[in-house]
């Protein structure tokens, strides 16, 4: 029987650290840490996700400031809306919510972010940055991630490590953090040839698909560390991860849940993110 990784307390760890720092900031140097979250559209999971993070904003300590624009926004207007932010000294971090509706690149939306504010790391210079290993900021999920993983004590240096996924919000930046703390890092996709094989062979395995109970008990290896970064809506309304837990659990020796697993670590990773934004705008060193 796998040990439950428990991300729930392991997220309110991080804000109540966040929190901590955030008074202290406040009081040593007048600055109180702010973000602003913009929301384009009508869709219901992005409203949930940015309410939990305006949420967490006030919980920790932060200023945040939401704009919701309509569903027809052009994505110039959404430009000139991200660049009265990135001038805005009191908005340390600026967020938006994706996916942006069709007629808005996205690209074009993270490329306009100052990186400094880039609280989400999806700017291509805080790419380039996690890629050579120098960075501010790592992407809340991925980041989420390596808290869990560190948090069962073992060690990632010289294991076997199998992401599912290559996206460039999960699955690319979760194999380089891997790869960093010296993991021997497989990244599997829709194209992999005999999946099972591969991800049988993990010592550590992500898995960021986006499939409900993808992941089956004979895909993982006896003892394995298995994260979950899935979350799909089910026909009845519940939340089901990637991995299929009852298959996987008793084979794992440790083992994220969903809900409560790796989900409220994106957010205490961005409260981070957005702290440690307004310390280095403000030239305050740890
Ligand atoms: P995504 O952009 O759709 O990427 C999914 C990845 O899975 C792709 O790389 C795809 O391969 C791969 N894949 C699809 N079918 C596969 C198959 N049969 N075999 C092997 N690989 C396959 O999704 P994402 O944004 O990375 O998100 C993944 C999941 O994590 C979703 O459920 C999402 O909701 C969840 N998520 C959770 C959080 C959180 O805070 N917990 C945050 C972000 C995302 P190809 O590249 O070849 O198509």
């Amino acid at each position: 029987m796998a040990n439950l990784i428990d991300g729930k307390k392991i997220s309110a760890e991080v804000k109540e650290k966040v929190r901590l720092e955030t008074a202290s900031l406040v009081e040593k140097h007048g600055i109180q840490p702010g973000l602003a979250v913009v929301i384009v559209g009508n869709d219901p999971a992005s409203r949930v996700y940015v309410n939990n993070k305006k949420k967490a904003c006030e919980a920790v300590g932060f200023r945040s400031w939401e704009y919701a624009l309509p569903e027809d926004t052009t994505q110039a207007e959404l430009l000139e809306l991200v660049e009265t932010l990135n001038a805005e000294k009191n908005v340390n971090g600026i967020l938006v919510q994706l996916p942006v509706p069709a007629q808005i690149d996205d690209k074009a939306i993270i490329n306009a972010i100052s990186p400094a504010k880039d609280v989400d790391a999806f700017h291509p210079e805080n790419v380039g940055q996690i890629m050579i290993g120098d960075y501010k900021f790592l992407p809340c999920t991925p980041a989420g991630v390596m808290e869990l993983i560190d948090s069962t004590g073992i060690e990632v240096s010289g294991k076997k490590c199998v992401v599912i996924g290559r996206s460039n919000i999960v699955g690319k930046p979760m194999a380089m953090l891997l790869l960093h703390r010296s993991g021997t890092v497989t990244i599997c996709h829709s194209r992999t040839v005999d999946l099972p094989s591969v991800t049988k062979e993990a010592d550590i395995l992500v898995a960021a698909v986006g499939k409900a109970n993808f992941v089956t008990g004979d895909m993982v290896k006896e003892g394995a560390v298995v994260i979950d970064v899935g979350m799909n809506r089910l026909e009845n309304g519940k939340l089901c991860g990637d991995v299929n837990f009852a298959e996987v659990e008793p084979k794992a020796s440790w083992i994220t849940p969903v809900p409560g697993g790796v989900g409220p670590m994106t957010i205490a990773m961005l409260m981070r993110n957005t702290l440690t934004a307004a310390k280095s705008q403000n030239g305050i060193q740890d």
